[in-house]
Parts: C-alpha cells; structure tokens; sequence
C-alpha cells in the first residue's frame, strides 16, 4: 500500500488519564476518527451536589461528521455512561460484544437516545472495516461478562488498546483469553499499546474470579439466618456464584434494587446467567420463607447514599429491618474515595447485631484488573513500538511506564500524557504536538457545570460556613428603631444559639440606626451590611457565613 508521507495517526484522550473513570480515547487518521469508549466518573465527595463527572465534548462538537463509528471495550459505567451525551453529537455506529450491546440498549432507552444510532454487535476476531481502519475485537478477563480490547490497524501501523482487563487461567465463565489468537493477531507489528494501568502499582498476579467461588458458597452454607449480599449491579459472575451457592444448599435468592433486577433480567436472557433451578424469586415469596433460606443480592457495595445496603444500615428501608443472625456479605472492594461511606455502613450493620463480611476478613471478593505481571505479559505479546499507559490516576500511569521500560520500551517512545494531548505518531516519530479541550465536566441537576463553576465553591461556602439572610423594609432605614428579619441556615442551632442569633439581629439594628441618613444610598447600605455583619458573626461564633441582605420597598 502506498502511504502518503504525510499521513499521521492522532491520538487523543478526553478523559481516563490522571483520573480513575470518564475513559474515552480517540483515534484519528487522516479525516477520520473512531472513538473508543465514553464513559463517565463518580465525582469525589468534595464536589458538593454533583452527580457525575462526563468528557468534555468541545473537541467532539468540531469533527462530529469525521467520526465513522463508536467501539465499546465493556459494559461499565465508566466506558458507557458518557454514551448519551456523545449522541447528541454523533450518529456514528456503536460496536460493541453481545452483553455490552445489552448494556448500552438498556442505557440509551432510559435516556430517550436509542433511536439517534445503530447498536451492532461484534464478535471475537471478527473483521469490520471502517474507512481506512480495519478492526478486531479480542476477549478479555476483567469483571463483567463479554469485555474486549480492541485492535485498530490502519495503513500506518496497529493500535491495540486493551480496555479493561486481567489475565485469568480460570474464569467463571471459562472464557480464556485467546493467547494464540491474539499473538497472531499482534504478529504482524503493533505500533502502539494502550493499555489498562488501574493497578500498575500492585506486585505479581491478581487472583483469579474463581478463588470467591468457595469462600461465597462456605459464607452461604454456613449461615444460620438470612444472607444479604452486596456487589455491583453488573457483576454477573459473582451473581452467578451466588445463584449456584443458593442452588447446592438449597435457598432461594431474592433481588432487590431496580437497576439490579433490570440487569439480571437481561442477563438471565441472554444466557449470560443460568438459573436452571429457579433459585431466584421475589422478594415477597422469599420473605416468606424461613430464614435460613433467605438469600438477598442487592447494589449499594460502594455506601452510595440512596442504596438500599445505605437504607438497610441507615435502619430506612421498607422492607428489610436487620435481624439478629442476618449475614451480610459486601463482595466487593471500595472505589478509592469511597470507603468511608462503606465503612460506616459496615458498623452500623454490626451494631444492629448482623454479622459482616467484607473482603479485609474473608475472600469474598477478587480485582477486576491486572497487576504487574499481567501487565509485563500483555506487553511481551505485544512487543509494541509505542507505549501509552492508560486508565488510572497520574501515579498509575507512570508506573505502568516504568514496567514497560524494564521491559525495554525506549523512554523515549513511552508516552504518560494527560487528557487533551494530541499524540502525533508519523512513519517516523511520534510526538505531542497539540491540545484540545478536556477540562473536568459534571452533571449537576440537569446542567453542564465546570468543576471550577463558582456555584461548587459557593457550595462549599455554604456548607462549611452557612447562610445568614437579612430583610429589611426601605422606609425602616432611617428609622430609629428599625424593624428587622433575620433568618439563617446551618449556622445558628435554634435550641442552644438563642442569644448570638438575637444579638446579631440587634447589631443589625444598630448598625441600620446609626448608619441611616438619606444621603447613603442602598446598595451602599447593602454591602456595609454584608461586611459588618460577616465580622460580627465571626468574632463570636467562628464562621464567616454567606450574608445576603434584600431591602424591599
Ligand atoms: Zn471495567
Ligand atoms: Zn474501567
């Protein structure tokens, strides 16, 4: 084939690098772009009121008719959940492996967008082609059904990225990953490897899936009282574990939580989840049953605040009141970020008498990623010209580097960039040489917000310092004895902070009295109000509250 001198690769990443989550890659030759994966983050708990963090999708906006199709390494959130604001912008095709098509179907019929583009499943090693890219999907271990890394040839050179993934000998669901397939595949050169860095930083091996097998079926087994287990919604070999566990001691299983009921029922449809036995039942039937045969699976592993594992420990759920003798099982590890809220749920299961399980005191839970030695695998087989280490916080990136430089990857060809950079690779080099917009987006209610939008650090204000509210009547101003009403929020208890509440509205009045004269106008009168009152408050109390004052007429 001839290439044009000039012809480059482009890629860019607009979000996955130097954060954990939002991961979205894409590849560009000539016109055209591919988009790999667009998912969305769980905000850190100092972003007061958001919801989700999302890619920005500036760069999006202006090649929206160059892109020619959207390629799905798995089923997570943090790879499919951007799908429904990146179709506002493009119809371009999604490709996907059958559960992953699950998955996005379920996503883009809850927010109204299935009809914007075509949904089609890909298999392992199948060949599509789309315009001068030639594409393979190849199977991968990690933890939901049916995940993929991707090979993207193009006439300068192969581009592998290996989505989320860990080697495992002995999966659940016995789908290996296809070594000789893939070295064949990898045989004619790779330029370059992304690869999955999450846990870059861990020694060694990550267990295998199969190690929970044992420990959930002996927690099952052995309990005398009923089972409530928590793991993420699409961590269907684990649900699988549990059903065949209910199946050899003979209890039923229960689900509770819509979004996990919608899953399994897609699952169990696919044939992704065997029930041969009917060990699932509702959650009314299995009440009714006695309790040591009670089996309940349910979300809320990570202590998310509307959870039912948060209502149950909260003491807030309808249905479920702990019981002495109840065992719950989080199989599952915490998000960094997010173990304060699980183990606060933890002990406050304990405290109502249940017995907790949780992966520090028993193996019911193994990563979903690969450790060094995995990763120095992926990278032999792949020998690659270029490194790009991807997924994961700053620190995971650099990491990952370093291991592919032990394995002799120049330092030169290896490239720990950041979100936004336009890595060039041309037949001869490879370089940063642009940046497009990649800044940190949240969804908020239903707005788009910048993470530097003053309405998150108004919130913290807020938060740590409360809000004092001040209304005055105009024609009180040059009273002597001005009437005023001050109210506050999150800053004056009303039981025990009477006095200082009532002295500031007398401070209020002073001020007013000695301050009123027909030559001061109000705003001016406002804003010594705002200062005044900001002082007064925080000699006696500490805070330094937000203070708005309104004189009406
Ligand atoms: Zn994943
Ligand atoms: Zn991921």
């Amino acid at each position: 084939m001839n290439i044009n001198p000039k012809s480059k690769i482009k890629i860019v990443h607009l979000g996955g690098l130097g954060e954990i989550g939002r991961n979205m890659m894409l590849v560009g030759y000539e016109e055209d772009y591919l988009i790999i994966d667009c998912g969305i983050s769980f905000p850190p708990a100092d972003l007061l009121g958001v919801d989700l963090g999302i890619p920005d999708m500036s760069f999006i906006k202006k090649i929206s008719h160059q892109i020619k199709g959207i390629l799905i390494t798995h089923g997570h959130e943090d790879h499919i959940g951007g799908l429904p604001f990146l179709l506002e912008h493009t119809n371009a095709p999604i490709f996907s492996s059958k559960f992953t098509h699950g998955l996005i179907s379920v996503k883009l019929k809850e927010f109204g967008s299935i009809a914007k583009t075509t949904l089609k499943i890909i298999e392992p090693f199948e060949k599509i082609s789309i315009s001068k890219f030639s594409i393979q999907f190849f199977n991968v271990c990690h933890s939901i059904p049916d995940a993929m890394g991707i090979t993207i040839d193009t006439p300068l050179g192969m581009i592998v990225h290996t989505g989320d993934f860990k080697i495992d000998h002995t999966p659940t669901d016995g789908k290996l990953i296809d070594f000789q397939s893939l070295s064949s595949l990898f045989s004619k050169g790779v330029l370059a490897l992304c690869s999955d860095s999450t846990y870059a930083e861990l020694k060694g091996f990550t267990p295998s899936e199969s190690q929970v097998t044992n420990t959930l079926y002996e927690e099952i087994s052995s309990a005398k009282g009923r089972v409530i287990i928590s793991t993420f919604a699409s961590q269907i070999y684990r649900i699988q574990q549990i059903i065949d566990a209910c199946k050899r001691t003979d209890k039923k299983v229960a689900v509770v939580g819509r979004k996990m009921s919608t899953n399994i029922k897609m699952a169990l449809k696919l044939g992704y989840l065997n029930d041969s036995k009917n060990c699932i039942t509702d959650i009314n039937s299995l009440l009714k049953l006695p309790d040591q045969k009670c089996v309940m699976i349910t979300t809320g592993s990570q202590g998310e605040p509307t959870s039912v594992m948060t209502q149950i420990a909260n003491e807030t759920h309808p249905r479920i009141i702990v019981k002495n003798g109840d065992k719950f099982i989080f199989s599952s590890s915490p998000i960094p970020g997010n173990e304060p809220q699980v183990v606060k749920n933890i002990d406050k299961l304990f405290k109502q008498g249940a017995d907790v399980i949780y992966n520090k005191i028993s193996k019911v839970h193994v990563r979903g990623h690969a450790s060094q030695e995995e990763l120095k695998l992926m990278i032999s087989l792949a020998k690659p010209q270029y490194f790009i280490p991807v997924h994961g916080e700053h620190r995971h990136l650099v990491a990952h580097s370093k291991i592919a430089q032990e394995m002799g990857i120049p330092n030169q060809n290896t490239f720990v960039i950041k979100n936004g950079d336009v890595l060039e690779i041309t037949p001869h080099s490879a370089e940063v040489t642009d940046e497009v917009p990649a800044e940190n987006l949240y969804f908020d209610g239903k707005a788009i917000r910048n993470v530097k939008s003053h309405l998150i650090s108004d919130r913290k204000e807020l938060s740590r310092h409360g809000i004092i509210y001040i209304s005055i009547n105009s024609l009180n101003i040059n009273s002597s004895n001005p009437s005023v009403t001050l109210s506050s929020y999150g800053l004056f208890d009303e039981f025990t902070d009477y006095e200082i509440s009532e002295n500031t509205g007398n401070f209020v009045q002073t001020l007013l009295a000695n301050s009123s004269s027909k030559d001061i106008d109000l705003d001016t009168i406002k804003r010594k109000l705002v200062t005044e009152v900001k002082s007064f408050v925080s000699k006696v109390t500490g805070k330094k509250p937000v203070v708005i004052v309104e004189i009406h007429h």
